[in-house]
């Protein structure tokens, strides 16, 4: 059979591969600056585990096959200018925004977006990074370099964030996990729930809004959309076109997880509601070590990417699936001597599950 290729070779690469094992499926990870000639195949399929990538030997190899899944949607998306214009041609709900173009001021996004207003670089900006806050009462400018390079958005007061991952497949058929709880400490994933009976009001909502844009885009695969859930209304934030951090605990929690979902999809294997098993949660490893004591906690399950550890860093992910809370509970006591601020998502997670 033929090869998929991911283009990227992080964590979700990774975690693509050992999701297609089973089904006898090879996965090929690559990295963006390999400078090898890859042995692509005529019926070979290439996807990808990031939106956005730079022009190398490898990446160009990869764009230039005529079996690469969703490749005119990945610029469209990478960009957040062109992200919110889809958002907007949809007629989806989002933040209020605007393009910071060589004349923008400070006092327009205040005058247009209120006292606080969130610049976002155009490309490139994940885990928070990329962003910069303007505050009308501390004066702030628009530094020069973020002309022509970013979104204005204006500050939401939301009451919690959620996202949910669907798959669309070749046929247009799509599915959607449960939403996920998602709790953002200085812009970077923390920790996730799923599923919440309190958050199934909002299901329909998000599989209509995510589902749109993927029949919009003609998209085939796992796509990502994050949103803050204000009240009952749900405004997207951002898009993305790949696995997702939030949809780590379905391969603890789901009887066929993200991954395993996007090979399918971009495979042109059948694709199947899945079994939502239990309640999962999962907590994000940033910047700490592993520590392999975790093995001894009943119903917890390591994930660890082989990286450096750097802070604020994203190194591994734990996930717990269990239909007993009491479970859950204790094992989030197990992990209460983990450095700051997992104190604060340990609370979080002890807090808002069922
Ligand atoms: P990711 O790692 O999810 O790709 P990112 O760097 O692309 O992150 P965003 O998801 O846009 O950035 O923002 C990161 C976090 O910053 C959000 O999850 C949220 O907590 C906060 N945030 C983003 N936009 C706003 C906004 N308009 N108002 C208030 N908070 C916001
Ligand atoms: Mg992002
Ligand atoms: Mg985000």
């Amino acid at each position: 059979m033929s090869s998929i290729w991911v283009l990227g070779a992080g964590q979700l690469g990774a975690m693509l591969k050992q999701a297609a094992n089973p089904l006898g499926l090879d996965v090929k990870p690559v990295d963006i600056e390999t400078d090898e000639t890859l042995p692509l195949q005529a019926d070979d399929i290439v996807t990808a585990e990031r939106e956005d990538w730079p022009e190398t030997a490898a990446t160009k190899q990869l764009a230039a096959h005529p079996n690469f899944v969703n490749l005119e949607t990945f610029p469209q998306l990478a960009d957040r200018l062109t992200q919110k214009q889809w958002i907007d041609k949809l007629d989806l709900a989002t933040a209020p925004w605007f393009p910071v173009e060589d004349d923008s001021t400070a006092e327009k996004a205040y005058a247009t977006l209120g006292d606080r207003v969130l610049m976002k670089r155009r490309r490139g900006g994940y885990d928070g990074r990329g962003q910069y806050w303007l505050k009308q009462a501390e004066g702030t400018e628009i530094p020069e370099e973020w002309k022509g390079q970013a979104i204005a958005e204006q500050a939401i007061n939301f009451d919690e964030e959620v996202s949910v991952v669907g798959v669309r497949g070749k046929n247009g058929e799509k599915y959607f996990y449960p939403l996920t709880l998602n709790l953002h400490i200085n812009g970077i994933l923390y920790a996730s729930i799923s599923p919440l009976q309190r958050l199934e009001h909002l299901q329909e909502q998000a599989e209509g809004m995510l589902g749109k844009l993927m029949d919009a885009l003609d998209y085939v695969g796992v796509m990502a959309m994050e949103c803050f859930r204000c009240g009952d209304k749900l405004l997207i934030n951002e898009l993305a076109p790949r696995v997702h951090n939030s949809g780590h605990w379905t391969q603890a929690g789901a009887s066929v997880n993200q991954f395993e979902n996007h090979i399918r999809a971009v495979a042109g294997l059948p694709l199947a509601p899945a079994e939502v098993k239990n309640q999962s949660m999962m907590v994000n490893l940033i910047g700490v070590d592993v520590d392999y004591n975790w093995l001894s906690i009943k119903g917890l399950e390591l994930y660890w990417y082989r990286k450096e550890v750097r802070p604020g860093r994203k190194v591994g992910h734990l996930n717990a699936c269990s239909g007993d809370l009491d479970q859950l509970q204790s094992i989030l006591k197990s992990l209460s001597s983990m450095p700051a601020p997992y104190d604060e998502a340990l609370t979080w997670l002890a807090k808002n599950l069922p």
